[in-house]
């Protein structure tokens, strides 16, 4: 008998001491508060998570400030405003809306080239985002973290208006086809249109213009660009050809900061949930897309 008491006894105790060790020394005495303990712990893990990613375990380049960076020759995603000198666009709304909703507020660098955003955002330092209707791509993940989605896009082809060339004419060397140079486009054309001689040029308004005027025969950009600029400032151009591409844009964030990825998704779910995306997409494209 007293050997079963001291044999209970000591039961006892390893399971005291297995639940203090479970409960991360919380002080549980039971199995039962053992199990309330440990989902307490989980809850708590999650909470600070939650809390890291809303109040700021990041870094930013400047206290306070979520520091942007693009190629502003992308309407409507973003272009200088002639006027104010201000970038104006999808991408700088969805910027300052971003900024809002994690107690920010937003500060926007000069344009640079498209194909130095990914390197300057891995490089680090200089900003904390690139937002610039960047498709999420397996080689960009590579380099640095991609948010989740925030908008669909395809490719198109343009030409000008009376052209007869199409995806095939294109197709030959003595035609040229104007992209952005490191874009979804020019992989595309690269691709595609293997025979075609591809002019990667700095921005799509030069290649709109370009097309225009004649410098070349078509050019292949965002769906949404394409479309956008076609009916507010280039006319006499067309599109010849959707190209059902599937892209999805996504904001670039470095690697080493991946806790500006979480708050930066975190922002983007809340956005999508509380009308704010909505808002935009009927401001910039005149209906939800
Ligand atoms: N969506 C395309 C890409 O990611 C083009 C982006 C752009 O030209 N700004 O490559």
């Amino acid at each position: 008998m007293k050997k079963k008491v001291s044999f209970a006894a000591l039961f006892v105790c390893v399971l005291a001491v297995c639940a203090l060790v479970l409960a991360g020394c919380g002080g549980g005495s039971s199995s039962d508060s053992t199990a309330t303990d440990s989902a307490s712990t989980d809850a708590t893990a999650t909470d600070q998570e939650a809390t890291a990613a809303t109040t700021g375990d990041y870094t930013l380049v400047e206290d306070g400030k979520l520091t942007c960076i693009s190629n502003l020759y992308f309407p409507p995603f973003e272009s200088m405003d002639d006027k104010s000198g201000e970038p104006v666009g999808y991408d700088i709304d969805m910027s300052k809306a971003l900024a809002e909703h994690m107690g920010l507020e937003v500060n926007w660098l000069p344009s640079q080239a498209f194909d130095s955003l990914v390197p300057t955002i891995k490089t680090g330092g200089t900003a904390d985002i690139a937002i610039a209707g960047m498709t999420i791509t397996s080689a960009r993940q590579e380099e640095v973290d991609m948010s989740d989605p925030y908008i669909d896009s395809n490719q198109s082809l343009v030409t000008k208006v009376g052209s007869k060339e199409t995806m095939e004419s294109l197709d030959d060397a003595s035609k040229k086809v104007a992209v952005q140079a490191g874009t979804t486009g020019e992989e595309w054309v690269l691709e595609n249109l293997t025979n075609a001689t591809a002019v990667p040029l700095d921005d799509i308004i030069s290649a709109m213009t370009g097309v225009q005027t004649g410098s070349y025969d078509a050019l292949v950009t965002d769906l949404p660009v394409a479309s956008y600029q076609i009916k507010n400032s280039f006319a006499d151009l067309q599109i010849v050809e959707s190209i059902p591409t599937g892209e999805q844009y996504g904001i670039a964030i470095s690697k080493d900061n991946p806790a500006l990825t979480a708050a930066i998704n975190e922002a983007l779910a809340e956005m999508k949930t509380d009308g704010t995306m909505d808002d935009i997409q009927v401001k910039w494209f005149g209906s939800k897309l």
